[in-house]
């Protein structure tokens, strides 16, 4: 196996080098996710200012990245969040991946901080920290293509907005606009080291495939185009993106409405993924993508009239929908250009607004907060006003730019009770009441709320893999949470699409095939294998986060979900979250982790952490 490469940054002292990935991380992590959490754990003091120049902002891909693999050119970027003080991973897609790949970097770790803005321009074994005094304060798309006509049109970038400037703690690193790493504030970490952006710039051109490799894809290929185009149960994505989950959970009755008092939106169908289709421009897609999931679209009619976005997703319509409760088909187009442009994530910036629009019917705060806007339910202009003084942390504005945790302690008089959050990070679009597994996942997730890192498609999309669910049990199901959360771990490594590998079997068949053949591990064809890859992944995210002081007490839900009936919500109508406490005891005692939540020695020793063992026992004395 070939040692694989990284290149360490600090911008503190200006020092740029390259190192080797050791074979046994590879044999142990795969690559992505598995080397940002191996290298983060490793490097990061407990108790490290994730604004601090300590912080450690690490990128890193897959080895099918930029090899002709389908959909695995997507990247990670793993930092500790100052959201949520967890572990965090984020992850993005368009060409930045395969970019890294042709610069032969399978990671890039960033240290320390300079004085003054800067950038990092990478060519093929050229490594520069530049001057960026005059990208600051441009937005993502004035930025990249700054960095174009200084470099030529095939450099791309990962780069922040001005709202990352401003430190705002859900800023996004865009690449190509709106494929964004956005949860979590990792735009935040790259702010907080006066880094504008990381410029690559492939000047060694792309190593040719093995003729034995290239037939390899060739096939998997042609297996895949036949999943995508419509085997029965695989995802419409080609056609309407993500879109479709407007209708799937509006029929469910878990779209989150009202700050999550209702399950279903009045008049629902006015956002169908019908209507969005509709507006469609053209397809796009990320590098190496037969699926084009992502489309351009333009609003035809009404105050947002001619405003057009690329990447449109599920979860951004919703924030701006839902959350307020609008169903305005072109409010979503015209706040996705905004947070894009000016890099903030769309779904915790939707709470966020969701969570005002609650205080101010509840009289907790007033017009003299809100600058006289009048934050009632539905009013999407108020809201696309309260969007901008967030975006430039002005008034109220500058309050939500702490997301809602920080936020409602500085309101306090009972507003914790409508700060909808898991550790710091804002709920995305799904209500948990009506999926409960779904909501257990989130629950215990190392990032907090965070929708992608276990998805349950048994619940949302009624896959019978390995079994079905039900989505009202309270009991019998956590076994499919470990599982589902073991393989995204592994989907995570690759790194094959998120929104491809949420469908296991054919998706498992092809990295049985790739993998092995990429990294030269053949252990990687078997699926048991492949699967303790994943659960070391998962328990060394968790094995950060204790370090860090989290357990049981912050696997926790919104007071909400547990005293509230979810209304409006046809077949969801009337649940609640009932024993809440059993579903966690069930959950750890399959993982092999105590009452706590904490991961026992067996369960680390068995995994090949027994390190990390001993540092827990240290930790916990
Ligand atoms: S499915 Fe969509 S998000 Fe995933 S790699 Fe393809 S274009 Fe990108």
């Amino acid at each position: 196996m070939k040692y694989r490469k990284l290149l360490r940054v600090n911008l503190t002292t200006g020092a740029i080098n390259e190192e080797d990935i050791p074979p046994l991380t590879v044999a142990n992590f795969i690559g992505g996710r598995g080397f940002g959490v191996n290298y983060l754990y490793n490097e990061l003091k407990p108790g490290t200012d994730p604004l601090g120049p300590e912080n450690k902002l690490i990128f890193s891909i897959g080895p099918l990245a930029g090899t002709g693999a389908p959909s695995s050119s997507r990247w990670i970027v793993t930092a500790k969040s100052p959201l949520t003080g967890t572990y965090f991973r984020g992850c993005g897609g368009a060409d930045f991946g395969a970019w890294m790949r042709f610069v032969e970097l399978d990671m890039i770790i960033v240290e320390g901080k300079t004085e003054s803005p800067v950038y990092l321009y990478i060519e093929n074994g050229h490594y520069e920290i530049k001057n960026g005094k005059n990208l600051w304060g441009k937005n993502t798309v004035e930025t990249e293509q700054a960095i174009k006509e200084i470099h030529g049109p095939k450099a791309t970038s990962a780069c922040i907005g001005p709202s990352g400037e401003r430190l705002i703690r859900y800023a996004t690193i865009a690449v190509d606009r709106g494929h964004c790493a956005g949860r979590g504030g990792m735009g935040t970490v790259m702010a907080s080291k006066n880094l504008k952006a990381i410029a690559i710039n492939p000047t060694g051109g792309v190593k040719a495939p093995s003729k034995d490799f290239k037939a390899l894809i060739a096939r998997e290929l042609a297996e895949f185009q036949r999943f995508i185009r419509g085997e029965p149960g695989s995802p419409p994505f080609s056609e309407k993106g993500t879109t479709g989950g407007v209708d799937g959970t509006n029929i469910l009755g878990v779209y989150p409405v009202r700050n999550f008092r209702e399950g279903s939106l009045d008049e629902w169908k006015k956002i169908s993924s019908d209507e969005y289709l509709a507006l469609k421009v053209k397809s796009v897609s990320c590098y190496g993508c037969p699926v084009h999931c992502d489309r351009e679209v333009r609003v035809k009619s009404g105050p947002y009239a001619g405003v057009s976005t690329k990447g449109l997703e599920y979860e951004t319509i919703w924030a701006f929908t839902g959350c307020i409760g609008s169903n305005d088909i072109g409010f979503p187009v015209a706040a996705d250009l905004l947070c894009d442009e000016l890099g903030i994530d769309t779904i915790s910036a939707g709470v966020s607004m969701g969570f005002a629009y609650e205080l101010f019917e509840k009289g907790i705060i007033t017009k003299k907060d809100t600058d006289g806007l009048e934050l009632v339910w539905g009013n999407h202009e108020a809201a696309f006003e309260l969007l901008k003084k967030i975006a430039n942390r002005q008034g109220l504005g500058d309050i939500l730019a702490e997301g809602v945790k920080r936020a409602s302690a500085y309101f306090g008089r009972g507003s914790e009770d409508y700060a909808m959050h898991i550790k710091g990070l804002e709920m995305p679009a799904f209500d948990v009441r009506g999926v409960k597994w779904h909501g257990l996942a989130m629950a215990t997730c190392p990032c907090g709320a965070f929708h992608n890192m276990a998805f349950s498609t048994q619940e949302l999309f009624g896959n019978p893999w390995p079994r079905s669910v039900d989505r009202f049990a309270e009991e019998g199901y956590a076994d499919i949470n470990k599982i589902n959360e073991d393989w995204t771990a592994v989907v995570d490594t690759g790194i094959w699409c998120n929104f491809i590998g949420e469908w296991q079997v054919p998706s498992l068949n092809l990295l049985r095939e790739l993998l092995p053949a990429v990294t030269g591990v053949p252990q990687f064809a078997d699926e048991k294998t492949i699967f303790q890859v994943g659960e070391r992944i998962t328990n060394l995210e968790r094995a950060f986060n204790v370090r860090e002081g989290f357990d049981r007490k912050d696997d926790i839900y919104p007071k909400r979900f547990t005293t509230e009936l979810l209304k409006k919500a046809g077949p969801s109508e009337g649940s609640i979250i009932g024993n809440f406490g059993k579903m966690l005891d069930e959950y750890y005692a399959i993982r092999g982790w105590d009452q706590n939540g904490i991961p026992t020695i067996e369960k680390l020793e068995s995994l090949g952490l027994g390190q990390i063992a001993k540092d827990i026992i240290k930790q916990r004395k």
